[in-house]
């Protein structure tokens, strides 16, 4: 769109792109090298989108390459189905890492050589310390470490005790190898940070081969290094880390020294961007599973519908800086709307029918009505509407004693029925409980839209669905997941703020005949209702399942103020 084309032209350079710039006219490098580095310990969230949509979007922007990497160092959390996910996920938001598709476990064997070329410079030592002796002599931010026993090892003795640790000769915590920097730095991360640990676990991609792992500062740094990378960016929580990035890097022999830049999380109210505790969810089956297209997974957000132009807007709107800041939901929201409002095809549906008979529309008769697709892009096409003396409107779309600014269908009132006619109300019919079943009206004929000749005007005009053509469907009404904006940052644990009406199923819903062609992955507007898509598990040709990607406004901050 012409639009976001200009606020690409006018939007002035962030922090990132400024620092590459000035390397790219120095020289200092001839080409950018970035890389998205996930743990495949879950699945990716829209916070990740942030980290994804720099990475690839800088290098993409510069005419530089950036890597997937997958940081496997943990051999107890990650599985590889995490991986084909998180793979499906950064393909759907648009981008590509061609052929660099790597694993941190791919370097096991350079990792281990450059352990041994710190212990061979007196740079790194076998600590048999118990985990809670460690911690205990780790010091505080006010008060130094304390060195441990085991610190001023020699090389030989440090060589073999670590050769013994690969070979499984100490069990789980009874040793690791340490880096020795200062254990009286301000810094904590510099109090000889461990750098392996022995962990007799399967790995997913080196299976039985290691029993000892190294550590992610450690794992990070030098892959980064390995893989020849230019400016590994990350988020601001690893700013403290950044002199031990720097410390191994300048000890061990690597090809190249990575600048590393941290930038703001993206944080977003009433969503949670912690793996953990979408984790939880999952695991106590308060959502179902993380593709629930009420997560704020990436996959959660696909099968609700959710178009990853969408997400890339807005991770353009947030921007780059170094300052936290939760950004409103609403934000998010109108980025789907602003994407979908002139693309999503426009169809009726019915969420809560009621029977309206036509009492004065011939029985057995049908018409075909030609309806556009979309009013303001007539380049859409249309799609036909059968019209027959039984329809379905939305319960709510009469009132028998309404107020006085109701213009949908009322005793003694009149409606128009979108692409079709104008109804005069005649009488309702109850069954025994007094519930209404049905609603009697009359059609008048010369009011057909676009070509009645009648000059009548009504004020309210209401979608429908015809009673027989119509599809019988499931739609859920997706809201948000949580009730509060900060569910994590409370006195309660989150999951007691999960919002009970954030999927609601209309089990009776109606869908107009043409909506039978839509396929999971297409969105559509159900006029007047919001944007919905088939679900991608649930829905069948013949059976529909939609989900709500969004409604038409924001009805939300009404509902609660
Ligand atoms: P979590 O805290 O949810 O467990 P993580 O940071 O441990 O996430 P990783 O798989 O290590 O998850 O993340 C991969 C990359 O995504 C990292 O570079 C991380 O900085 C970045 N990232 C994670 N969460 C966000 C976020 N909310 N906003 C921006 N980037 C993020
Ligand atoms: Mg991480």
């Amino acid at each position: 769109m012409s639009s976001s084309n200009e606020n690409a032209v006018e939007k002035p350079k962030h922090f990132i792109q400024h620092i590459i710039e000035a390397d790219l006219a120095s020289g200092k490098h001839a080409r950018i090298h970035t890389r998205f580095p996930p743990e495949p310990n879950g699945y990716l969230h829209i916070g990740h989108a942030k980290a994804i949509c720099i990475n690839f979007g800088l290098a993409e922007q510069y005419g530089g390459l950036c890597n997937l990497r997958f940081d496997d160092t943990n051999p107890e959390k990650e599985e590889a189905h995490y991986e084909q996910a998180i793979e499906a996920d950064v393909r759907w938001l648009g981008f590509d890492w061609g052929e660099r598709l790597y694993h941190a476990s791919d370097y096991f064997d350079q990792l281990y050589q450059f352990a041994i070329e710190l212990i061979e410079k007196g740079l790194a030592y076998v600590c048999e310390l118990g985990p809670e002796e460690m911690r205990a002599q780790r010091g505080t931010l006010t008060e130094p470490g304390q060195n441990s026993p085991y610190r001023d090892r020699s090389v030989a003795e440090n060589l073999r005790l670590f050769e013994a640790m690969k070979n499984g000769e100490f069990e789980e915590g009874k040793a690791v190898l340490r880096a020795k920097i200062d254990m009286a730095s301000p810094n904590l991360n510099l109090r000889d940070p461990v750098i392996y640990r022995v962990r007799f676990a399967e790995h997913h991609a080196t299976g039985d081969r290691w029993c000892i792992y190294p550590m992610y500062d450690y794992t990070h740094c030098i892959s980064d290094a390995l893989e020849g990378i230019t400016h590994s960016l990350c988020t601001l929580e690893f700013e403290d880390h950044r002199p031990l990035y720097d410390w191994f890097l300048d000890q061990v022999s690597v090809p190249c020294h990575p600048q590393q830049i941290e930038f703001a999380r993206l944080e977003l109210d009433y969503i949670i961007t912690s793996k953990r505790k979408l984790n939880q969810l999952v695991q106590e089956g308060l959502v179902n599973g993380w593709d629930d297209p009420r997560m704020p997974t990436l996959s959660g957000m696909r099968r609700r519908g959710i178009p990853p132009e969408a997400i890339r807007d807005l991770i353009d709107r947030v921007g780059v800086t170094k300052k936290k800041a939760t950004i409103e939901l609403g934000l998010l929201e109108t980025c789907v709307r602003d994407w979908l409002g002139p693309r999503a095809p426009r169809y009726m549906a019915v969420l809560d029918p009621i029977k309206v008979v036509i009492t004065n529309y011939p029985e057995g008769e049908e018409e075909q009505l030609d309806a556009p697709l979309h009013s303001q892009n007539p380049e859409m096409g249309t799609r036909k509407l059968p019209f027959g003396r039984e329809i379905y409107i939305e319960r709510d779309d009469f009132m028998e004693d309404p107020p006085k600014k109701y213009f949908r269908l009322k005793p003694g009132g009149a409606v128009r029925l979108r692409y079709a006619y104008i109804i005069d109300f005649e009488q309702v019919v109850r069954d025994e409980s007094g519930r209404i079943v049905e609603i009697h009206c009359t059609y008048d004929p010369d009011t057909r839209s676009g070509i009645g000749t009648s000059e009548r005007k009504v004020k309210g005009t209401i979608h429908w669905v015809p009673a027989r053509a119509s599809q019988p469907a499931r739609v859920r009404l997706i809201d948000r997941l949580f009730t509060v904006p900060d569910p994590d940052r409370r006195d309660e644990p989150f999951t007691a703020f999960i919002n009970p009406e954030a999927m609601r199923e209309m089990p009776e819903a109606r869908l107009e005949p043409a909506l039978s062609a839509i396929e999971p992955g297409q969105p559509v507007q159900f006029e007047r209702l919001g944007y919905f898509t088939p679900d991608s598990h649930d829905h069948q040709p013949g059976a529909p399942v939609f989900n709500r990607i969004m409604t038409l406004r924001d009805t939300w901050a009404k509902k609660k103020s």
